[in-house]
């Protein structure tokens, strides 16, 4: 294990020494703000060690990546038949894309795109308020990553509130369909604030650990899901989970993963450790540019793709 620790360690200085950063979310104006000259990397493996390096500790807003735990937490709640309302294939569009929800008659593609997300966070509305829902979002959070400081940015969820335009036009849209059981206000209230959620990439590859596990945290001993459940949940991380650079992601790192217009991704490496990455830059496809290359080197040195060594 002390050649991950080296690992780690190099790829910092490698990612440290790269010019081109790639360019941070400006549609998200509190995103904007964010200095893109941080890097951080966090790796738990599943007998529960941790090695991090570079700006480890510095929560960030995880955006997209929440939509794992969300995910999780509907699937929990409705088993297969949210299916009937998102399905399971890659969209192979944009992350806010409206075109193929016209085409497919408001059924979003995945629960890991925006149309996909808002219909997971309708169905985590039955029967709640949304501050109820969002105080359960954050919950879940809590106890993935087994530490009771993880916080909603206010300040993120009120900058998307304000000029989520197109997202709107998702809700309202999926709503004209028939496909929304709450207004579309509400159930955006519940989506921005869980992309709004702020950790670390220690915080989120302890979160993502149950993924690694076949379904149970081995820091805690407690089962989160099934291991039928988890080993899907990573399925659909793999082929959807960075929107049209998913193919991409697969090639080059060939692990499944989640990313956020934040700049985090968390992946899984069954079997072996859950691994956030974070770098606010972002490539053409909205993915974290260095976060990318970084986990291209860790699939490299590690021999970790699912593909084979
Ligand atoms: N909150 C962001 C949005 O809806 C999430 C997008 C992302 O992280 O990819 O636009």
């Amino acid at each position: 294990m002390n050649e991950l620790r080296a690992i780690v360690d190099d790829i910092q200085r490698l990612i440290a020494g790269r010019e081109e950063r790639g360019k941070v979310a400006t549609y998200i104006p509190e995103l904007a703000a964010v200095d893109p000259a941080q890097f951080g990397i966090a790796v738990t493996t599943v007998d529960g060690r941790q090695y991090a390096a570079g700006e480890a500790d510095v929560p960030f807003s995880i955006q997209s990546v929440s939509k794992v735990f969300t995910l999780t937490l509907a699937l929990g709640m409705a088993g297969d038949r949210l299916w009937n309302r998102v399905g399971k294939e890659p969209s192979g569009t944009p992350f806010n894309s409206i075109v193929q929800l016209e085409r497919e008659q408001g059924k979003p593609r995945n629960p890991f795109i925006n149309a996909g997300a808002i219909v997971v966070a309708d169905t985590l509305l039955a029967n709640h308020q949304p501050k109820e829902t969002i105080g359960e979002i954050v919950q879940f959070a809590r106890f993935l990553a087994t530490d009771e400081s993880i916080v909603i940015d206010q300040k993120v969820a009120r900058s998307e509130q304000e000029t989520g335009f197109r997202n709107f036009a998702l809700a309202q849209f999926m709503r004209g369909f028939g496909k929304l059981d709450h207004p579309a206000e509400q159930v955006l209230g519940v989506y921005f604030h869980h992309c709004a959620l702020a950790m670390s990439c220690r915080q989120l590859s302890r979160a993502g650990l149950f993924l690694a596990a076949g379904g149970r945290n081995p820091m805690t001993g407690r089962t989160v899901v099934s291991g039928d459940r988890a080993r899907r949940i990573n399925a659909l991380m793999l082929m959807c989970g960075h929107y049209d650079g998913s193919g991409d992601f697969a090639y080059r790192v060939g692990l499944p993963g989640k990313s956020g217009v934040g700049g985090g991704i968390l992946v899984v490496a069954p079997g072996r450790a859950s691994i956030a990455v974070w770098s606010p830059g972002l490539n053409e496809n909205g993915n974290s540019l260095l976060g990318s290359q970084a986990l291209e080197m860790l699939a490299q040195r590690t021999g970790w793709s699912i593909f084979g060594p």
